[in-house]
């Protein structure tokens, strides 16, 4: 039987289901499976397969605890009309290449793939000890994509709420407007004074909160829980579409079944090019992934060196979802590098924690660099890249992507290996550094620069984002740091 254990030793033995709810492991590590690998995906029956499909043959491999009757509900809520693009990822061409498209989901950026239907996995997830009335509370803090990609998957989902903080003052009107406007009886938003990383540290304080934790209990049947990228749940999502970009090349007759492609992952947390990583295990022909970052290269620095080393300044960029110094994910990729060593994990991670630093032995980063390859662009370049991507291809990419199609730009091409750049924002979230980057007027608010945008490039503004100017305001509360633990308290009794 597939059964979990942490990344840091193997003494839990957790279903899928069990992982999904708990998140994370109670030394700290990260749920995965000695099982992954053993059972591959058919590639031969993709072609003609829709992405529904799809999602069924993977995660039926990857949750082999949900049932049939389960996961098909799960698919079929996630990825429905919320979806712009009937194929749920479109695979497009980009000049002697191509460009996958993460960004058609409800919110306009590559979470709604995982977290449209985590909610829905939750939601058959059944409590441990045996509180039936029991309801999940999950509490996020959020620097802007991530909140409302939660709100939007959370909303009005069964026997679960959600609380979003995030930092007055410190997101973009359109990412405060997507937030704050968020309907769903079961939501709740709070502008917090002070930073991410103090609305984060809160976050964390309430989470190791023990009293809290039993009065939510006793109370309110509530227990808390987090929706960020170690969660499972919301890992394995994210390899389906990596099999849907190989049906999608096979039906356009790019490759045959069996050939191998290459995939450019604009990379953060390393969730999205983790899961690309997955879908090779499982029988996926890929010949390499692609590690872009942005000016925090601190993978890029890892995967050169073999030395991770958080010890660096932190760079605010244009492109936010990417400015990230502790890349989580990364651990999981490591386990499974290392020949499933969760005595090293440990150590390495020990190291990350006390020294801020670590470092793989040589034969391990040689094994790692044989399928990871690497790059970075600073802001210039993602700017430059923006207008050269439209001058040469007629489309418009968001700051994100841009570091992506920079590094592929770099990287040396084989014709006979199609390369997929993954796009994981639409340009419409950042329209006011889309349009500065094309030389276009960014003078007025956000919503005038869309508009330019569209003018100008005969594209469209998906209506959720244009729409957000004339959208009812539902929450407008603003506290302290120190009123958060409460906040989520009040908003846990009205679950
Ligand atoms: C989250 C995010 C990323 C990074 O993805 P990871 O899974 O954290 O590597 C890249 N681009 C956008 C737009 C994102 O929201």
């Amino acid at each position: 039987m597939t059964t979990f254990h942490s990344t840091r030793s193997t003494t839990d033995s957790l279903t899928s289901k069990q992982a999904i709810r708990k998140g994370i492991a109670d030394d700290g590590g990260l749920f995965v499976t000695d099982s992954l690998g053993e059972t591959h995906v058919d590639i031969a029956s993709l072609a003609g397969k829709s992405y529904q499909q799809i999602a069924f043959d993977v995660l039926s491999v990857l949750l082999p605890d949900f049932t049939e009757t389960e996961l098909k509900a799960c698919i079929s809520e996630a990825y429905g009309a919320q979806w712009s693009d009937e194929k749920i990822t479109p695979v497009k061409p980009l000049g002697d290449d191509y460009v996958m498209e993460l960004f058609n989901g409800p919110t306009s950026a590559f979470k709604d793939v995982a977290l449209q239907i985590l909610p829905r996995f939750m939601a058959r997830t059944t409590p441990t000890d045996g509180d039936d009335n029991e309801k999940i509370m999950i509490v996020t803090a959020t620097s802007g994509d991530t909140g409302k990609a939660a709100l939007a998957g959370f909303a009005d989902a069964e026997g679960t709420g959600i609380t979003v903080f995030y930092p007055e003052g410190k997101v973009s009107q359109v990412q405060e407007l997507q937030m704050s406007t968020q309907a769903g009886s079961n939501v709740n938003v709070c502008a917090v004074k002070g930073n991410f990383d103090d609305a984060q540290s809160a976050v964390k304080r309430i989470f190791g909160d023990r009293e809290l934790a039993n009065r939510l209990a006793s109370d309110s049947h509530v227990v808390l829980s987090s929706a960020n990228s170690i969660n499972v749940g919301r890992l394995v999502p994210q390899v389906v579409y990596y099999f849907s970009a190989y049906a999608q090349l096979l039906e356009q007759q790019v490759i045959n079944v069996g050939d191998e492609v290459e995939f450019v992952v604009p990379t953060g947390n390393f969730g999205d090019i983790l899961a690309g990583y997955y879908a090779k295990l499982l029988g996926l022909p890929v010949k390499h992934l692609v590690v872009a970052s942005d000016k925090n290269n601190v993978l890029f620095d890892f995967l050169t060196s073999g030395t991770y080393n958080r010890q660096r300044p932190f760079y605010q960029t244009i492109s936010p979802s990417m400015d990230i110094l502790i890349s989580s994910n990364l651990e999981r990729m490591l386990y499974y590098m290392s020949g499933k060593d969760t005595r090293l994990i440990a150590m390495l991670m020990n190291d990350l924690n006390q020294w801020g630093a670590y470092e793989v032995p040589e034969p391990m980063l040689a094994k790692i660099r044989s399928l990871f390859g690497t790059g970075w662009a600073d802001e210039d370049q993602v700017r430059e890249m923006i207008a050269d991507c439209w001058n040469k291809n007629h489309y418009v990419i968001d700051p994100h992507t841009a570091c992506g199609y920079y590094v592929m730009q770099q990287m040396p091409r084989d014709p006979l290996t199609p390369r997929v750049l993954l796009s994981t924002a639409s340009p419409y979230k950042f329209p006011r550094v889309v349009n500065e980057s094309l030389g276009l007027d960014a003078s007025g608010t956000d919503f005038e620069c869309m508009d330019v945008l569209a003018e100008a490039t005969g594209t469209t503004a998906p209506a959720a984002l244009r729409g957000l100017e004339t959208a009812n305001v539902r929450f407008d509360h603003v506290v302290d740091i120190d009123s958060m633990e409460d906040f989520v308290e009040q908003a846990a009794k009205t679950l």
